[in-house]
């Protein structure tokens, strides 16, 4: 049988430290884990009416961004304009395939997809009331929690700013109307993902075979496993989350050592990424390739040294201290006070949190080469250093969400 009736209970287990707490379904107010702090349920829920207009709203700004002209460009007398669609063209077009897809979906299949199964979880609440969810809404509700990283299209707003400054001393740049419903769709995606909060999704849902437990304890030492995707403790030996249906495997997988995996492979991208040519500009028949570290410098003599420094920290100091910061935080011995405890907690948050905005460079090369494109006088072509630094970014996403939390905690609570 299964309960129709909204549970009073939620049982959730901490992702930061194993610890088991029980939240009131009704509760309105923030509730944070009692042992390390980390936010568990967001306070004011937003009624499904106001997200599902939100949502359309986001949605049809983002198709329409997507086909209007976005900016335009004049230089010697050759006018061109570019759409966002043309960023991924254009790369495709210079045989950047990966690069071209992940452009493309970091900054519009990706978002256009959550915003599209915002609408469906919260269109069919609202039709369907407290009836549990069927498998598609399911799916969809796991997607929404696990595409919210991947949207980037934030960072390509700043990375379309940052290439808009660099041609600027060689050409007039117009905004077009694209530019300025893509900041409408970026303000607006932002409010959607803020307003879904993954606990007011797992209210909706049945507790009726949740395995026993008791709060107040890590679930580790009850034999129990937090399910990576919507925290309900599951047995140890389940194939697949009771709640929410995610696989339990990448719970499992969580561990030092895929992390360590992913930072080697991350530190060895890395090189290329700064020693090979990120774009080749030719101009007047000379071509000059550039290496991101160039780039920086190019901006500084320029007289653009904020912007000079956005790009230094996004594409060499904010990696760089991520892996490091990483391999600490794994190095680090598990015995800690409560203070260092916050610390390094707070630590790995800021990480994991900023890694994404190291994508700035890899939507300034889409930018400049979808703008510029080959012109009779000047051509735009992406360089090797691009797919490589595109690379490092996502081995060091990768290794942050793998990265387990609960090893600060383990000798303290014999997990
Ligand atoms: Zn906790
Ligand atoms: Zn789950």
């Amino acid at each position: 049988m299964v309960n129709r009736k909204t549970p009073a209970i939620n049982r959730v287990v901490c992702p930061d430290c194993d610890w088991l707490v029980d939240i009131s379904a009704t509760t309105r107010k923030s509730v944070r884990c009692p042992r390390c702090g980390h936010r568990l349920a967001g306070g004011k829920a937003v009624s499904a009416n106001s997200i599902l207009a939100l949502a359309l709203t986001a949605l049809l700004l983002g198709l329409v961004s997507l086909w209007l002209p976005f900016v335009g460009y004049s230089a010697n007398g050759v006018t061109q304009s570019m759409s966002l669609l043309d960023t991924s063209r254009e790369l495709m077009h210079f045989h950047e395939r990966l690069l071209a897809i992940l452009v493309l979906f970091t900054i519009a299949v990706i978002p256009l997809l959550y915003l599209l199964a915002v609408s469906w979880v919260f269109l069919r609440q609202l039709v369907a009331g407290s009836k549990p969810p069927g498998p598609i809404t399911l799916y969809l509700i796991r997607t929404l929690v696990q595409l919210r990283v991947w949207m980037m299209a934030d960072v390509f707003l700043l990375g379309a700013l940052v290439s808009l400054i660099k041609i600027s001393g060689l050409a007039s740049v117009t905004l077009d109307t694209g530019f300025y419903s893509f900041i409408a769709f970026v303000i607006m995606l932002l409010i959607v993902a803020d307003k879904v909060s993954r606990y007011q999704l797992w209210h909706l849902l049945p507790q009726q075979q949740a395995p026993a437990a008791t709060s107040g304890q890590t679930a580790s030492s009850q034999g129990l496993i937090g399910c990576i995707c919507c925290h309900a403790p599951n047995s140890k030996q389940a194939e697949h989350c009771w709640r929410c249906g995610e696989s339990l495997m990448l719970s499992r997988w969580r561990g030092s050592k895929l992390t360590i995996a992913l930072l080697i492979a991350a530190a060895l991208m890395l090189i290329p990424a700064h020693l090979l040519p990120v774009m080749e500009t030719t101009n007047l028949g000379r071509t000059y390739p550039s290496t991101i570290i160039a780039g920086v410098l190019d901006l500084w003599r320029s007289g653009d040294v904020p912007i000079a420094i956005i790009v230094f920290v996004a594409s060499l100091v904010i990696p760089v201290a991520k892996i490091l910061v990483l391999l600490v935080l794994l190095w680090a011995s598990s015995g800690a006070d409560k203070r260092q405890l916050k610390q390094r907690l707070w630590l790995y948050k800021v990480t994991d949190w900023i890694g994404r905005w190291s994508m700035i460079d890899i939507f300034v090369v889409a930018v400049l080469v979808a703008l510029v494109r080959s012109g009779q006088l000047m051509s735009v072509y992406p360089g090797n250093a691009a797919l490589a630094f595109a690379l490092t970014v996502i081995l060091t996403m990768l290794a942050a969400m793998t990265f387990d939390t609960r090893r600060f905690f383990k000798d303290k609570e014999n997990l």
